[in-house]
């Protein structure tokens, strides 16, 4: 049943847009560190499928660029056992 005079509310998609290029930026550099430095695109998709967060879907990677993540991943090891034979995988 609709009520006539009554207003709805705001969807987050619709306040998303009134906000600033540059606080969408924070807003999203600050949900990647609250979300243990989750990546952009389950970041967007977690925006989607909740309520209270901006969204993210103009935000490139470039704008999300984090140091501890950077630094993450120079420290990850591509592999977890040792090559047996490492002059063959050079060829
Ligand atoms: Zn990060």
């Amino acid at each position: 049943m609709v009520i006539k005079g009554v207003v709805k509310p705001l969807k987050p998609t619709t306040i998303a847009l009134k906000a600033p290029f540059k606080a969408l930026i924070q807003s999203a550099r600050l949900w990647h560190v609250r979300l243990s430095h989750i990546s952009l695109n389950l970041l967007k998709k977690t925006a989607l499928i909740t309520t209270g967060m901006l969204s993210f879907q103009k935000i490139r990677p470039e704008h999300l660029a984090c140091k501890t993540c950077d630094i993450v991943k120079m420290l990850h090891r591509p592999l977890k056992q040792p090559i047996k034979d490492p002059l063959h995988a050079l060829g």
